[in-house]
């Protein structure tokens, strides 16, 4: 039975009336308690909930989990569960990539204990001035301290005072709002590589630790996928100076990009990565950083210890949730069906709306999926596109800022997702009739 007395509940947006409650969600459908029902084109918001939402082998694996034990401390005890996990993790990671620490609950402590990692590396070398980090403009990377310090999104300017400072800032890689006019993808790649040795150059390489970044700009930005051989020149440039590569994967990774790791596009074996949303599917707290068995050995012959602790770290029902969500989304036919619904997407928002007055592009990788647009009164745009779309049609979507967001769980069928575009088409088309276009 719920309790319909909120007051005690701090809220993030206190001001907000009350949300709906969710019954029940099933595959790729949320069941409110009002008897809606939605198709969840956002995967939980946050593109987290990849497998849909009620897996029963997930389930089970939870259930089993529990009737052994919830709970043990990874400090005291062996869980040989972890281990299958991170073995999985090592399986499709790029070569060289062999090791894994599930820091915590979140994408954020992933991130987090992967810069602590980075410099305590450093430290365990003797260069302890290495200590700045390299992050791009518009960037987000967590809630953390650490994490947030890399992200110049203005909503969180108020609390730099209480932020570290040893970072520096790029423009953000991304071909639709940082090219020339003319410029291809190629040229584009090698000037945004060249900001990056600038800016070490202009630091001072001896300073420098890592640089952190999305394999693919993420939900913020909408699915902006690198330019060219971008990734290639980066890891050139790192490898000269000796600098770590820190890829936050936490939006983009774990099958949502059509690859297991999505810089496996680019072709790339970084440093660290940060895992989180996708791990266990949302039907766990637990993120990770896959790294280097290198890494491992320098620590060992210094302190002998990593120092980054969470009481929740490697939580065994998340572990165990993880191994079942794994194992669907690594499989060829996820992969295969995950790039068909994603190619489709993009086709069908091109074909439908790229010659609209407001199109400005579509663009993605595997099932996430963005269309950018511009018009006046663009989060009026937005919040009607959204809510009619909810209202009308019963699906979510994720329109905020300059763009639509698509991210289908891979439980929704090709024809379940072929619908619910048409449906976006034909709104866009019929709202758009109300706004008219800035100019650019
Ligand atoms: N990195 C990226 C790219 C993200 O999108 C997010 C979450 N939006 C995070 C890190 C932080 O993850 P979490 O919210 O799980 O801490």
């Amino acid at each position: 039975m719920g309790n319909d007395n909120f007051q005690y509940l701090l809220r993030r947006y206190p001001s907000d009336p009350l949300y709906p409650e969710v019954e029940k969600i099933r595959g790729s459908y949320v069941y409110t308690t009002d008897r809606r029902k939605f198709l969840d084109l956002t995967a939980g918001y946050s593109a987290c909930v990849s497998i849909g939402g009620s897996n029963l082998k997930v389930r089970s694996a939870i259930k089993k989990q529990m009737r052994k034990y919830s709970y043990v401390s990874a400090v005291s005890w062996s869980n040989s569960r972890a281990a299958e996990l991170a073995e999985l993790l090592v399986r499709k990671a790029p070569l060289g990539l062999d090791r894994v620490m599930f820091p915590g609950c979140s994408g954020s402590e992933a991130i987090e204990a992967a810069m602590r990692m980075s410099y305590q590396v450093r430290f365990e070398q003797g260069e302890i001035d290495r200590s700045v980090f390299i992050t791009r403009s518009n960037a987000y990377h967590g809630i953390t301290s650490l994490a947030l310090s890399l992200t110049s999104t203005p909503v969180y300017g108020f609390l730099k005072p209480l932020q570290p400072t040893n970072h520096v800032s790029i423009p953000q890689h991304n071909f639709f709002e940082q090219s020339l006019a003319g410029e291809s993808q190629d040229d584009y790649a090698l000037r945004s590589a060249k900001q990056l040795e600038d800016q070490i150059i202009a630091t001072g390489p001896e300073k420098i630790t890592a640089f952190v970044a999305e394999s693919m700009l993420g939900s913020l930005q909408g699915n902006v996928p690198p330019s060219g051989n971008y990734w290639k020149l980066v890891r050139e440039i790192c490898d000269r100076y000796e600098i770590h590569i820190i890829l936050d994967e936490v939006y983009c990774g774990l099958g949502r990009s059509g690859k297991v790791y999505c810089c496996e596009w680019d072709g790339i074996t970084p440093d660290f990565v940060a895992q989180g949303k996708q791990l266990a599917g949302g039907f766990g707290p637990i993120s990770a950083v896959v790294t280097k068995s290198r890494f491992e050995e320098i620590i060992k012959a210094g302190q002998n210890r990593i120092f980054y602790a969470t009481t929740y770290e490697a939580h065994p029902l998340a572990v165990a949730a993880a191994i079942e969500v794994q194992k669907v989304v690594q499989s060829s036919e996820m992969l295969a069906h995950v790039n068909l619904i994603g190619e489709m997407i993009k086709q069908r928002l091109t074909d439908g709306l790229g010659t609209h007055e407001f199109f400005k592009n579509v663009r993605g990788r595997g099932a996430l999926v963005t269309i950018e647009y511009q018009c006046d009164d663009q989060e009026k745009f937005n919040e009607r596109l959204q809510a009619e779309m909810r209202d009308q049609h019963g699906v979510l979507i994720g329109s905020r800022f300059h763009r639509t967001n698509f991210n289908p769980p891979s439980t929704t069928s090709y024809r379940q997702v072929e619908r619910a575009v048409d449906q976006y088409v034909e709104l866009f088309e019929k709202i758009g009739l109300d706004f008219s276009r800035t100019s650019i």
